[in-house]
This record gives C-alpha cells, sequence and structure tokens, in this order.
C-alpha cells in the first residue's frame, strides 16, 4: 500500500507522525504542537546542544538501510555525541525533506524507528519540521541534554600521562558497509543471488542498528571517574584522537595490541584482504566512546567492563603515533597509516 504525503499535507504528515507522542522528561513543559517547544532545566544543569544534517547518497544509501534502521540510527547518533559530553540527551527535533518518491507509510517507519530509539534511551520528540526536496532524503536532528554544572567533558582537557581509553570494539561497524555493499554490488549482477550474511551478523548489526553508550557514562559516574577529555568515535579512532590531541596540545600514543576488534571484524578483514588495524583506527561509525583519563585512576578504568586502556598521552613533541605488534612506530594520520590507506571511502 501507498499513500501519498500529499493527500495529508505537511500538518497532517507532522500530525500524524507524532501522534500519540508521550513526554519522558521534566524538563519539557511542551512538546510538538505549538510554535515552538517550552523546555525547562534546573540551575545546576548544563545544557547540551548538538546537531546532525544526513543526506542520501552521501550518508546512508536506502537500497539496503531500511526506514526504521535509518531512523533508529539518525537518532542514536545524535545521543552518543551528548554522551560524549559526559551527558544525558533529553530532547530531539526532527526535520525531514522528502521528494515525491516517499510515501506516508516510508516515512511511518521511518519514525517508528526514531520514536523506538527515543524510547530505549527516554528522549521527547519535541518538534521539527517537513518540507518537499529535488534530491531525494534529508534528515536532520538536534538533539539537546544535559549535564551537571561543571562536569562537561570537552576534547581539550587531555594531560600529559593521562591514559586513553575506548569502549567496545573497532571497526565492526566499517566491515557491516563493505559486507553490505559487496552483497548489493554481487545483487547488481544477478538477481537470484541470496545475499550471505551467515557468521557476520553482528557486523550488519553495527552498521544498521549501532547504539550509544549510554552505559559507560553511567559506569565512569558510579566509579567516580570523571575524563579529562572525551568524544565519540564517528569518523575512526585516528581521526578523533588527533581533535583531542590537537585541542589538547598534547602527543600520544597507542598500541596496536591494545585496540579492541572483534572477532567477526578480522575474519571479514581477512576476507576483504583488509589490513584489520587499518580498519579499526579509519573505519568509522562505531559510535564508541574514545577518553583520556587522569593515571591515578589507572586501577578503576581497567577494572572496568567494556573499557580498554589503548595508550597514553605525551608531550606535543612526541607526536601522535601507533606503535604496531613488532615495535614500529607510526605516525598517526587522519586517514591511514600505511599504503592500504587508499581503501577507504572518503
Ligand atoms: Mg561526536
Amino acid at each position: 500500500m501507498r499513500t501519498e504525503i500529499a493527500s495529508l499535507g505537511e500538518f497532517g504528515l507532522i500530525r500524524h507522525l507524532t501522534d500519540g507522542i508521550q513526554l519522558q522528561n521534566k524538563s519539557t513543559l511542551y512538546g510538538v504542537g505549538d510554535d515552538a517547544a517550552a523546555l525547562s532545566y534546573p540551575t545546576d544543569k548544563e545544557i547540551l546542544i548538538t546537531t546532525d544534517l544526513l543526506l542520501e547518497g552521501v550518508h546512508f544509501d536506502l537500497t539496503y538501510v531500511p526506514f526504521k534502521h535509518l531512523g533508529y540510527k539518525s537518532a542514536v547518533v545524535n545521543f552518543s555525541d551528548i554522551y560524549a559530553m559526559n551527558g544525558t540527551p533529553r530532547q530531539i527535533t526532527v526535520s525531514l525533506g522528502l521528494s515525491k518518491r516517499f510515501s506516508v507509510e516510508d516515512m511511518e517507519q521511518l519514525y517508528a524507528g526514531i520514536r523506538l530509539a527515543c524510547e530505549d534511551y527516554g528522549v521527547d520528540i519535541i518538534g521539527g519540521d517537513t518540507t518537499s526536496s529535488m534530491t531525494g532524503l534529508t534528515i536532520s536532528i538536534t538533539c539537546i541534554g544535559e549535564t551537571d554544572k561543571g562536569k562537561a567533558v570537552y576534547r581539550n582537557g587531555a594531560r600529559e600521562t593521562d591514559l586513553i581509553c575506548v569502549s567496545g570494539d573497532l571497526g565492526a561497524a566499517y566491515m557491516g558497509l563493505q559486507l553490505l555493499e559487496r552483497e548489493k554490488a554481487v545483487l547488481k549482477d544477478n538477481n537470484n543471488v541470496q545475499p550471505d550474511f551467515a557468521g557476520k551478523e553482528y557486523l550488519l548489526e553495527r552498521q544498521l542498528k549501532p547504539e550509544a553508550r549510554r552505559d559507560i557514562i553511567q559506569r565512569l559516574a558510579e566509579a567516580n571517574v570523571l575524563p579529562t577529555a572525551m568524544m565519540d568515535i564517528s569518523d575512526g579512532l585516528s581521526s578523533e584522537l588527533l581533535h583531542i590531541c590537537t585541542q589538547s596540545k598534547v602527543g600520544c600514543r597507542i598500541y596496536e595490541e591494545h585496540i579492541p576488534i572483534d572477532y567477526q571484524t578480522a575474519v571479514m578483514a581477512e576476507e576483504l584482504n583488509m589490513n584489520v588495524t587499518t580498519c579499526a583506527l579509519n573505519g568509522g561509525e562505531d559510535y564508541e566512546l574514545l577518553f583520556t583519563v587522569p593515571i591515578a585512576d589507572h586501577e578503576k578504568v581497567s577494572q572496568m567492563e567494556g573499557i580498554k586502556l589503548i595508550g597514553h598521552i605525551t608531550k606535543p613533541e612526541l607526536g601522535c603515533a601507533l606503535i604496531t605488534r613488532d615495535g614500529q612506530e607510526f605516525e598517526l594520520k587522519a586517514q591511514g597509516w600505511n599504503p592500504l590507506q587508499g581503501e577507504k571511502e572518503s
């Protein structure tokens, strides 16, 4: 079944998609339905705002990404940015640019994903806009969150001797993307072939349904560890670490052997004849947290589940480098540290 968006009109569509939203946060005084939403935050909080613009053909490919997954991911990547500030996401606005290709049913699916993410993470949808577009689907989500006064963690606070930590494992989302691209190419040549994803479910999940690391933020708070610098890994470990080092005016050493990589990621990299460390360093879309802590917190973080110590911060003169398993030193670059660097799509 296909219902044209024009049959509902812009306001009708928004009403339809946001129907029945239950507000979950005290700070949301009024959500969808007026000229603006109304929020009220206590004075002992700092307010965090982040925004993300996703374009069809640039950030997502609807030939293999279902609308519901796309909606979920669009919301979660914004939550991830709020957690990366040591905050809690509370509200989002959702704006869509839609061409005539899309139906009301497509948008219901997209919104079902966004609403599921909001329920899972306790976030209110408080507004947005839709408009017609000439060029496919555009999704813009703005997220508002909070943190206790003085507890926001920036990228510029890393100090010499701090330890560098990452949550989860890296490179899997990139391998998931490679897998989807490969199957898409196979399907193009032969429509009768069924995609072969057996044993690679984790990679697909990491690409199609990423989660934000709320659990890590909670664990750090419970252990009374306040990172000195933090960000989420959306563009690859290498590039994010360089952001922290540049903004903190420090150098770093990370160790190849300590970079957390899942078994399925390693198998897939081998299958594609890619260097798995390069994938973990440059893959992107992991939405894990990269942070630094004072060396005094070594014992606390080394015992924390889901966190790996991968290196340490140095004086700026030493630059930023990866130490390989055989002891060689490679300067970290935003994309690639070896001849394989050309393999990453920009
Ligand atoms: Mg970020």
